[in-house]
This record gives C-alpha cells, structure tokens and sequence, in this order.
C-alpha cells in the first residue's frame, strides 16, 4: 500500500535518515522514515513504535551520577564514579579539558 505525503501528496517512499532526534537529548542513529520527492518526512506506526523502543533502551542504559563536589585547597573537586571512570577508560595520570557552556553546564573532554 503506497503512502501518500499529507503536505503534497506525492508518494513516499522508506529511506533512512543518518541522525533523528525522536526525544529531546536523544539522537538515533539510521532511522526508517518516509519521504516524499519534496523532502517533508513522517513514519509509520512500525517506524515511530520502533524509534520509541530504541530510545527508551537508551534513557535505561545511559549513565547518570549525582555527586556533592567537594573543596581541595583553593581548588574544588568532583568526583568520577568507578563505573563511569572504567567505562570511559580514564586514570589518575589523564588529563581533561573542561569548556563551560553557558551559565549551568560544562563539558569534561578526556584528552
Ligand atoms: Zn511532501
């Protein structure tokens, strides 16, 4: 059954997009999706339930650690999580860059 874009009316066809973002935060990879010869895309009940399932497996296995941060001399320290230190396979001798991005968050980039 040919499924007809609700914008022109031109059939669509299945193609994968590189990156969607399906939830705020969440970008899947080679998506199925729909799309019409002008571009405008939607997805199917099966493509939309399936981007719904991969995205909440991400949310269950994305690392998430609260921590309290501490004082060391003028200097304040956070902690890195066992886990979280072994999974990105950092040491006591790394180095990493901070980069503050606006007024609430920053980046740890291991260099
Ligand atoms: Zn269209």
């Amino acid at each position: 059954m040919a499924i007809v874009c609700g914008k022109c009316k031109q059939e669509m066809k299945e193609v994968e997009l590189k990156e969607y973002e399906f939830e705020d935060g969440i970008v899947l990879e080679s998506v199925k999706a729909m799309r019409c010869p002008k571009g405008h895309v939607t997805f199917t009940e099966e493509q939309a339930l399936l981007m719904e399932t991969r995205t909440e497996d991400i949310r269950k296995h994305a690392f998430r650690f609260i921590r309290s941060i501490s004082k060391s001399a003028r200097s304040l320290v956070i902690r890195i999580p066992a886990d979280l230190a072994k999974s990105l396979e950092i040491s006591e001798s790394s180095k990493v860059e901070m980069i503050p991005i606006g007024k609430k968050r920053f980046i740890v980039e291991i260099k």
